[in-house]
């Protein structure tokens, strides 16, 4: 029970490694809201989880649904002691022909999305003298893929924002950290490509392998926790090796 007592929003929790990030906290104690577009699927999850789990629809992109949500959350159980900038989209394209509309979108989902929530929770982690961040970026946080130009742009964004908000929020007892994953088997990453895409991901790290959601979500139940208590404004690869290595992989 390392986060008895603690209440959390885990967006994008609906499905992939939000979902198993949202089992994992509600096993170790948590109070979950799961904040998702995906209203099937976070209802389905809120209520196989039980009543430390609630499914509240949320675009991460809209203030006006940040609001709502904190305001309905603390209602329920009191101020934010976690949240989890979770939600994210992909989309490959090159830097000549991706169309600006999804540049958009990954901008508006991925960085403003992930902005929006640190300055949504602050006041509310704020009454309870502090709080821990996580913000998943990745491994294209880290390095650089081609066809990747816009998704790495908001991923690098959030590993700057990060520190700068670790900063910022530090003296108010506020912990901001950023996670890296590499290749995670969800919706995301097999809709590119399915078995094959995971074999091609699998090749080119040390263990050989691609991660699941559950690889992922033990190191958030950690910076969620006061196991991390002096870890702040960093950021931490979860990804099999994937950025042990230069160009040559192993
Ligand atoms: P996923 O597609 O399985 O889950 C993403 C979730 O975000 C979905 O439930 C979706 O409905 C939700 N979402 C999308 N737009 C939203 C919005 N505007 N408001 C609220 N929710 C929204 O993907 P995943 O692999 O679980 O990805 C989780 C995070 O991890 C993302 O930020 C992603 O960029 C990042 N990531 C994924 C991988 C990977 O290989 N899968 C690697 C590195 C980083």
């Amino acid at each position: 029970m390392r986060l008895q007592g603690k209440t959390a929003i885990v967006t994008g929790g609906a499905q992939g490694q939000g979902a198993a990030i949202a089992a994992a906290f509600v096993a170790e104690g948590a109070r979950v809201a799961i904040a998702d577009l995906a209203d099937t699927e976070g209802e389905a999850l809120a209520r196989e989880l039980g009543e430390s789990a609630r499914f509240e629809h949320h675009d991460v992109s809209d203030p006006d649904s940040w609001v709502r949500l904190v305001a309905t959350v603390e209602d329920a159980w009191g101020p934010v002691d976690v949240l989890v900038n979770n939600a994210g989209v992909l989309r490959f394209g090159s830097v000549e022909k991706m169309p600006l509309a999804e540049f958009d979108l990954l901008v508006a989902v991925n960085l403003r999305g992930c902005f929006l929530g640190m300055q949504s929770v602050a006041r509310s982690m704020r009454k309870n003298a502090g709080g821990s961040i996580i913000n998943t970026s990745s491994i294209e946080g880290l390095g650089g893929m081609a066809f990747c130009t816009a998704y790495a742009g908001t991923k690098w964004a959030i590993r700057g924002m990060t520190k700068a908000a670790a900063m910022e929020l530090g003296p108010s007892g506020i912990r901001v950290n950023s996670v890296h994953p590499g290749m995670i088997d969800t919706a995301m990453t097999r809709v590119h490509g399915g078995d094959e895409a995971m074999a091609y991901g699998a090749s080119k790290v040390a263990l050989k392998r691609v991660g699941q959601p559950d690889d992922v979500a033990p190191f958030y139940v950690y910076l969620a926790s006061d196991e991390s208590s002096f870890v702040t404004g960093a950021e931490f690869a979860i990804d099999g090796g994937a950025t042990a290595t230069h160009a040559f992989g192993g």
